[in-house]
């Protein structure tokens, strides 16, 4: 059953900024998570701001400093299909090729995208767990076959972003609008961890909206990849996943970025691994020893302990195709 929600249809980032300034309001961009969230009472929502008819957030453009920005409400399917970053940020091209449905990338957003909620089950079912207000996170007893091998305490969601990890990878920068007006941040500064928050997993104010993602130029010769392991073939979030950016100098690496998602609260990077790659000639050596290193630090739970043999394979294939 759903409640009774106000409802308001935004006209411009200012209006929608105001609207969100009271007590239960919640932003609604293409509303795939969200509307599944009210409807399961993952949390109560007394107004819902819809930003979805704001044009000024949508589509995606070159920029003269020779990067790109994509608006907030661009769909996830513009951005799989778009020539540009399919060739130049092939990363996030593929990683929002990998997001859920067809349906569901026609309908959600990047900015929703990179915003929804976590999908544990604990959460999203009817438990009054941690990240709801209760003291217990029922993952560190319970089944946590999907939650996180690091970074997770004291809850052990994984954030479910496929987007998210490309744009670290990328090192992208978001612009946040607020009552005070704009700012742009670094999308590793936005994820917050349990450890600083356990009501929030990024740094927006409930009044705040990420209006629009810059991708960094990319000079030299840089290849990158998005590579997602999925318990099946239809659509389903990542078990664990990699994103691979590589800048290369005469054939050899002089800038690696390694960032891995399906296995920690935020996009999780791997600098043991990014290290063993500078300097050096991807091959199968280096592939296999980066793999190793990306699981430096795990944690495992009861239940999610292939979750470390997937990082090491994930990352390890990752680099082996640029070989
Ligand atoms: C069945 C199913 C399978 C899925 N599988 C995957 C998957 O494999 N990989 C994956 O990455 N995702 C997956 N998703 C998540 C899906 O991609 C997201 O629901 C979608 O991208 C969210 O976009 P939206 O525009 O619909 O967001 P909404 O539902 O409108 O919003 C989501 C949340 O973000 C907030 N928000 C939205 N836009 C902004 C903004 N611009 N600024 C600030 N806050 C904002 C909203 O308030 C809300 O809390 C799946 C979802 C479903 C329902």
């Amino acid at each position: 059953m759903m409640r009774n929600f106000a409802y308001v249809r935004a006209g411009s980032v200012a209006e929608a900024i105001k609207a969100l300034g009271t007590k239960g309001a919640r932003l609604y961009a293409g509303g795939t998570d969200l509307v599944g969230c009210m409807h399961d009472e993952v949390f109560r929502v007394e107004k819902v701001v819809s930003i979805s008819g704001l044009k000024e957030l949508k589509g995606i453009s070159a920029k003269p400093d020779g990067g790109m920005k994509i608006g907030a409400l661009t769909t996830v399917a513009e951005v799989a299909a778009h020539a540009t970053l399919a060739e130049k940020y092939t990363v996030l091209a593929q990683a929002a090729g990998e997001v859920a449905s067809p349906q569901l990338r026609e309908q959600g957003t990047i900015g929703g995208n990179l915003c929804q909620r976590p999908r544990c089950w604990y959460f999203r079912g009817d438990f009054h767990c941690a990240r709801k207000g209760g003291g217990t996170c029922y993952a560190v007893d319970g089944e946590n076959q999907y939650h996180a091998i690091f970074g997770g305490a004291p809850c052990f969601f994984v954030n479910p972003s496929d987007t998210a990890v490309a744009l670290v990878a990328l090192q992208a920068q978001l612009t946040i609008a607020g009552p005070a007006g704009s700012r742009i941040v670094k999308i590793e500064a936005f994820f917050v961890g349990p450890d600083k928050s356990m009501d929030k997993e990024n740094i927006l104010a409930s009044n705040e909206i990420v209006t629009e993602i810059h991708l960094p130029p990319l000079g030299g010769t840089v290849r990158s990849s998005y590579r997602k392991i999925r318990a099946r073939g239809a659509w389903d979030f990542a078990l664990a996943s990699v994103g691979l950016v590589l800048q290369f100098d005469t054939g050899k690496v002089s800038r690696a970025r390694i960032i891995l998602g399906g296995v920690a609260p935020y996009p999780w990077r791997t600098e043991a691994a990014e290290k063993l790659l500078i300097g050096k000639k991807p091959d199968h050596a280096i592939a296999a020893a980066a793999g190793q290193a990306a699981t430096e630090g795990a944690n495992p739970m009861r239940d999610n302990g292939y979750k470390v043999e997937m990082v090491k394979g994930a990352v390890e294939e990752s680099i082996l195709a640029f070989v």
